[in-house]
């Protein structure tokens, strides 16, 4: 269902009337999660004014320790919708559980299904029935092929508004959290229709990789990024160090405008 062979012309995801595919280069920006009303909105209208025009932010954060901020639940998702009617941009927000996808997709424009749960079949065919676009990453160790296997099980459940976003795999490398798998763009837009966008916050997890890796994913032919802006990285619950503020952010939305996307 999600292969290229059947399917020759690539598809275009809409999520809230935005869309993502061939042509476009769609920024997602916000905070990796949501901690207060004020935290969310400001990030939002600073995503914004950059020129994104989807807002991602995590309620229900799937963390490596559990001693961790895990998200404010449904909490966040209310400061999510609450911050939508304010700026009138769709959301995108993650679902770790398949028993939250129908709370959560009564909030979300758009389902996340993160590295760590690239995997589980239940979650995908939960949000694969659920009648939101979804964002599905690429787990950290997982391949190509396999990650298109898990797309394939959400689109069995007659949903193919899919988009992939490539977020770094793990390798032999220490210097950046995971490495950005470039060459999985161009790969996975040959091997599926499905739009490809990646993450440079959550692969590199450092600030100052954000803006190269998107010139990066422009040059390759990515459809979007999705990347983490916070107004006071320093006093972030999670993951304040890959987070952009209002400079760098400046940056990044001129070289998306500057460079053309591939097609
Ligand atoms: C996220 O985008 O909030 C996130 C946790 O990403 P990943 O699943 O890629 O680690």
């Amino acid at each position: 269902l999600v292969s290229r062979e059947n399917h020759p012309d690539r598809s275009v995801v809409r999520v809230g009337g935005v869309p993502i595919g061939p042509g476009t280069m769609t920024l997602i920006a916000g905070p990796c999660a949501v901690e207060t009303p004020e935290q969310t909105l400001q990030a939002a209208q600073m995503a914004q004014a950059a020129g994104a025009t989807l807002l991602r932010g995590g309620a229900f954060k799937p963390r490596t320790s559990p001693y961790a901020f895990q998200g404010l639940g449904e909490k966040g998702l209310r400061i999510l919708a609450e911050v939508r009617a304010e700026t009138g941009m769709p959301i995108v927000t993650e679902v770790v559980d398949a028993h939250d996808v129908e709370l959560v997709s009564s909030y979300a424009d758009m389902l996340q299904v993160g590295t760590r749960n690239m995997q589980n079949f239940a979650l995908l065919q939960a949000v694969g029935g659920a009648g939101r676009p979804v964002m599905l990453k690429r787990g950290f160790n997982a391949t190509i092929e396999e990650w298109l296997m898990a797309a394939e099980y959400i689109a069995q459940r007659g949903n193919l508004d899919i988009v992939l976003c490539e977020r770094g795999i793990r390798t032999f490398e220490t210097a950046t959290r995971n490495t950005l798998d470039i060459s999985a763009v161009p790969v996975a837009q040959r091997l599926s229709h499905l739009p490809v966008i990646i993450d440079p916050s959550h692969s590199g997890g450092r600030r100052e990789l954000v803006l190269p890796l998107t010139r990066a994913a422009i040059a390759v032919g990515a459809d979007g990024v999705i990347i983490d802006v916070h107004p006071h990285p320093e006093e972030a619950l999670c993951d304040g160090p890959q987070a952009l503020v209002n400079g760098d952010l400046r940056e990044l939305a001129k070289t998306v405008r500057d460079l053309p996307p591939l097609v």
